[in-house]
This record gives C-alpha cells, sequence and structure tokens, in this order.
C-alpha cells in the first residue's frame, strides 16, 4: 500500500509550524461533524493535534469515525485567540486538510476510548479483551512508558557498576518461592514435566558460583497463586545477585539504585511525587510490636501501644482474663477520634472484627474540665469501660499511649500474633481516614533480621520465611537445630508505602549448611538430592559468599502511577482467575496435542 508517511508527529506541531505544509498519520481519536464544519482530533504516539476539513471539499467524510487511522496532507494554521486550547501542547495550532487517505477504517469501537471518565466505568476484562484498543489511549501510553523507561535507567545504572545482564530459563525445573508451579508437559518422556520459574533464585546462585560476580535480569517469574490485586501469575522482577557482599553492600546498592532511577522518573515523567529519601531501618521484630507487620507504612507514626504491663491488675474483666492466659492488651491512637459517633466507633469496631478481633474496646481522652470525665493526670477519659481502671492504671494509659486531647484510644486484647493482625489493618485504616497516607510520598524502607524459618501449623514443620537458600545469621547458626525458632536470617525486604516490594538475603553458600537447613525444613536426603542436588554439588567447587534481591517491577510502575490495580501497568495482563480473554488461554488442545504429550484426563470421580 502505498501511503503519503508523516513528516512530523502530531503533538510536534507549534505555532513556529504555521503556514508549513505537513503529513500525519495517526488515528481519529475524536470526531465532530457540526454541519458545515468537520473536526478530528488527530492521535499518535506524540500527541494529539486538531484536523479542520472542509465538507465542502470532501464527498465522504462519515467515513471517518473514531479511531479511523489515517493519513492527512494539510497546512499548519494558527487558530485564532477565541479557539486556542490551553489544554493541549498544539493547542495554538490546527491542521487545514487539503487531502486525506482512510488506512485502516475502523468498526463501531466497544467502549469510547477518548473518554477517560467513561473509560472509568467499563468491564475491564472488556478492555482487556482489545487491549489493543485500550493500549491506544494516552493514560495506558504513559503507563507504559514509564515503565520502559524504569527498566532504561535500571539497566543504564546496573551496567555503568560492572553487572553483567544474563537470560535464564524458562522451562525448567520447580525453584521454591512458597507458591504452586506452572508446569509443561514432556512430550519426549510422557510423565515428565517441566517447571516455569517461580524467581531465577537457584540460576542465579549458579552464576556466582560461575565467577560472574555481578548478575542482573529483568526477569518473568511464574507463580500459581490465588489472584489479587497486586498480583498476577506472571510477573516482572530485577533480579540482581552479587559475589563477595555482605547484606550492607546490598542494601547500599540497592537503596542508591532505587533512588536514582525513582527520582530521575518523577523529574522525566513530572510526576506528582516527592523525592526519595534515605530508606528507614526497621528489624522484623521491632516493625512487628510497633506496627503489626512485617510492611509498616512509616508515612505516619501511630505506632502500637503496649499497656499490659500497666493493666496486669486491672478489674476489667475481659482485659484480665486476657492477661492471665497470656495474652496483651496493645492498641492505638486515632487523632481526632474522640469526637467519633457511637455509630462510627461501632463500625470501626467492625472493621476490627473482620481481621479477627474479639472487640475493640475504646476510651475517648478530653481535657481535664470535661463535665462526666473521669480525671487522669492532667487529662480525662470518657468511655463505658472507664469504670474499670483505677487513677493510676488510666494515667499509666495515657503515657503509654502518648495521648493527646481529642484521641480515640482503640484497645485490642488477645495473643500477641492475633492481635497483630487487628492492629496493623486498624492502623492503616486510621492512617485513611486521618488523611495521613499522602499519595506524594514514596516512604521506602527496609525490614532488617526476620527470623529464618516459621512454625506452619498446617503443615506441621518448620517453613522458610523467605525462602531455603537465605543464609541463617553467623551468630545464630549454633541453634538451627536445637531452637530454630530463635534463628535469625541475613535477609531483608523493602517496604514502601506499607506495601512488600522486594526480597533478598544473604544466601547458604556451603554446602553442610544447606543441608542443614533443608533438613530442618523437613526435606530428607533422598529428596534434596532429586530436587536440589545440583546446588549442593555446586556448592562443593569454591562457591563465592554471595547475595541478592528481587524488586517487583510491576510494582514499582504502581507506587509511580499510584495504581492499585496490577494489571493496569502491565500491557497484556490476565484477569482475576488467570484467564487471558484477549488471546482466550488457556484452552484446549485438540487430540493430536494430547496424543503427543502421551496425557489423558482422569475419568471423573
Ligand atoms: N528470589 C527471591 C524472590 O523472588 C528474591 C531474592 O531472594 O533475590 O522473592
Amino acid at each position: 500500500m502505498s501511503f503519503p508517511q508523516r513528516t512530523i508527529g502530531c503533538g510536534d506541531l507549534r505555532p513556529d509550524a504555521a503556514g508549513r505544509e505537513v503529513v500525519l498519520n495517526g488515528w481519529a481519536h475524536r470526531v465532530r461533524d457540526l454541519g458545515g464544519l468537520f473536526f478530528v482530533d488527530l492521535r499518535d504516539r506524540s500527541g494529539i493535534v486538531q484536523l479542520f476539513l472542509d465538507p465542502s471539499r470532501f464527498a465522504n467524510l462519515q467515513e471517518i469515525r473514531p479511531e479511523t487511522c489515517l493519513a492527512v496532507r494539510g497546512r499548519v494554521e494558527r487558530r485564532s485567540p477565541e479557539t486556542v486550547n490551553p489544554k493541549i501542547p498544539t493547542g495554538e495550532v490546527e491542521v487545514l486538510v487539503d487531502e486525506y487517505q482512510v488506512l485502516g477504517p475502523s468498526k463501531p469501537l466497544p467502549f469510547p476510548l477518548s473518554d477517560e471518565e467513561q473509560m472509568a466505568q467499563v468491564n475491564e476484562e472488556l478492555r482487556i479483551k482489545h487491549r489493543y484498543l485500550d493500549l491506544r489511549r494516552p493514560s495506558m501510553l504513559r503507563r507504559l512508558q514509564i515503565r520502559a523507561s524504569a527498566v532504561r535507567r535500571i539497566r543504564a545504572y546496573l551496567d555503568a557498576r560492572g553487572f553483567l545482564e544474563v537470560e535464564t530459563p524458562i522451562i525448567t525445573k520447580s525453584t521454591p518461592e512458597g507458591a504452586r508451579d506452572y508446569l509443561v508437559p514432556y512430550r519426549l518422556d510422557p510423565g515428565k514435566f517441566y517447571a516455569l520459574p517461580q524467581s531465577p533464585q537457584q540460576y542465579k546462585q549458579l552464576l556466582m558460583v560461575a565467577g560472574i560476580e555481578k548478575y542482573y535480569q529483568i526477569a518473568k517469574c511464574f507463580r500459581d497463586e490465588s489472584q489479587r490485586s497486586d498480583r498476577q501469575p506472571e510477573f516482572t522482577q530485577l533480579d540482581l545477585e552479587m559475589s563477595f557482599v555482605v547484606q550492607e553492600d546490598v542494601l547500599q546498592l540497592m537503596e542508591d539504585l532505587t533512588r536514582q532511577v525513582v527520582n530521575g522518573l518523577i523529574e522525566e515523567f513530572g510526576l506528582d511525587k516527592r523525592p526519595v529519601g534515605p530508606f528507614a531501618r526497621i528489624s522484623y521484630d521491632e516493625s512487628m510490636r510497633l506496627y503489626g507487620c512485617d510492611k509498616p507504612d512509616l508515612r505516619f507514626g501511630l505506632p502500637i501501644f503496649d499497656v499490659t504491663g500497666a493493666l496486669s491488675a486491672c478489674s476489667f474483666g475481659v482485659f484480665r482474663s486476657t492477661i492471665d492466659s497470656g495474652g496483651r492488651i496493645r492498641g492505638l491512637r486515632y487523632p481526632g477520634g474522640a469526637h467519633l459517633s457511637r455509630k462510627d466507633v461501632s463500625q470501626l469496631e467492625a472493621f476490627a472484627k473482620t481481621f479477627g478481633a474479639k472487640g475493640l474496646a475504646t476510651l475517648s481522652v478530653v481535657p481535664a474540665d470535661v463535665p462526666d470525665a473521669v480525671p487522669a493526670g492532667g487529662l480525662a477519659v470518657k468511655g463505658s469501660i472507664a469504670k474499670f481502671f483505677t487513677a493510676d492504671e488510666l494515667q499509666a494509659v495515657l503515657r503509654e499511649a502518648a495521648a493527646e486531647p481529642g484521641d480515640l484510644l482503640c484497645f485490642v486484647a488477645d495473643r500477641y500474633g492475633a492481635g497483630n493482625n487487628v492492629l496493623y489493618r486498624l492502623r492503616n485504616e486510621i492512617g485513611d481516614r486521618c488523611g495521613l497516607r499522602d499519595r506524594r510520598e514514596l516512604n521506602f524502607c527496609w525490614v532488617l533480621d526476620f527470623p529464618l524459618v516459621e512454625w506452619d501449623e498446617e503443615t506441621g514443620r518448620w517453613s522458610a520465611t523467605h525462602h531455603p537458600f537465605t543464609s541463617p545469621k553467623a551468630e545464630d547458626l549454633a541453634f538451627l537445630e536445637s531452637d530454630p525458632a530463635r534463628v535469625r536470617a541475613d535477609c531483608y525486604d523493602i517496604v514502601c508505602n506499607g506495601v512488600e516490594w522486594a526480597s533478598g538475603s544473604i544466601r547458604i553458600h556451603r554446602p553442610d549448611v544447606q543441608a542443614r537447613v533443608f533438613s530442618l525444613l523437613g526435606i530428607d536426603e533422598a529428596t534434596q538430592k532429586e530436587r536440589f542436588g545440583h546446588m549442593l554439588e555446586a556448592f562443593q567447587y569454591g562457591a563465592p559468599p554471595h547475595g541478592g534481591i528481587a524488586p517487583g517491577i510491576d510494582r514499582l510502575i504502581m507506587f509511580l502511577t499510584d495504581d492499585e490495580n496490577i494489571r493496569e501497568v502491565i500491557a497484556f495482563p490476565k484477569v482475576g482467575n488467570g484467564y487471558d480473554p484477549l488471546m482466550d488461554a488457556p484452552s484446549p488442545i485438540d487430540a493430536q496435542q494430547w496424543e503427543e504429550i502421551g496425557l489423558r484426563l482422569a475419568d471423573p470421580g
């Protein structure tokens, strides 16, 4: 097909082009037929410009419908002052069209992609089914551009520091990251399967044994787990690994990389975000104690307070029996919450109950001179439970809580772990209600010193907190068999605004230690050989100390674009149940393919 090829991008036209003849290629973004006047907003990747077509010169303008693909030749004109559109960079000009050619006609669209407000209401599956149209929207293009620039900046940063980008296999053997594997049947030996990698973990460690020293990869990872708004069956990580390093080296590199990449993106795209500052560091234990979780949102304070000691002799039955049975009384301040209505407080309690709270006891903190309030130090409290406490107890509670007049103190009486789960959610909820989770801030922090293993009630076994290749801290190694719960790991997470972004660790590089950890995880010797023999063997040939980390690329883009749905930042995502409505995958295979893989579906029942 011969057609006039563009001489300039639609979005690049400015008043200095006035009088020039140009050729544009693009799509009819919006079409306005005003009887005697016919306007088209023509869009290409560079932007949008207004075209004017004189209906008396063209016989068949109806053929130009939204999303028709066009080539046009015309003259650039300045717009008269009253018709200037200050909302677009080309708003001072328009193109008077002399001739046009339809390069690709368009059917009526499944959704109005030029209208962002209406698009927000469109069923997401329909958008993904027609992703090639959805991605024509400038807002979606921008997401892809931010993503591409992020990856480009990461590569530039790491290449400049001597990292080598290496690709690792996609069809391989299971590597455990705690999820279910996607399996690929092996045609030549029916009954055998490849697994898609949950991460390149083992390969990157083998690359360290291979002397690569500094590796990275923009790696696809595959995990068959239940879908959530921030999860996809396949997602992308920046996977990196370094030899001859200690934990501090990885922390320094990653923090510097993040700040350079993110601050560069904020500037390049004019994102409404504050520059990223130094990362706070918090230990796992402290994070659990103060924020009830290992992914604290540090954009705001409001740490959990603990009044178990202060109330150990109190006469409030619920608190006493919790304390007597080994539980704790912990709580949160809700600034300004003293003014909540009874209904609001019961809503808050209902919220806490959805996360397992048995109830939510509250006290309002008011100035000392408020009538009917129970005085406590220089302040006073109100609430149905106030009468159960002595003045000393109330004073101690206010002190522990660092309470201020106007606060609602919310108490959770439970075992430490169960209480944490409630307090973690409640704190974020209070943060939201008080407007403390500023979306312009990207608050990155390190969570350090995780336990190596956790007791899994379901399986009755120890399971790896991170993954089985994580190194125990040298000083805790002696307790590996005698007191596993006490063993901490050289393991670190990056959390941003309360969302886990990256996990990493210093790895085990000695075969004897690796075998001991496998044994602790209940993997017997035969299984160790069968599943991880290659690692145990590789470590016997001069394995260097090494460590690394893997931050999520999709999540990074979500932080920058304020998307809560991971699908928005992926060109071709799956919907909730892992289905791809565009390609119609997964889909049945034909009889010959069944034959080739040598498998049959089991008879139902
Ligand atoms: N492979 C780990 C993960 O996917 C990251 C790491 O330890 O480097 O979480």
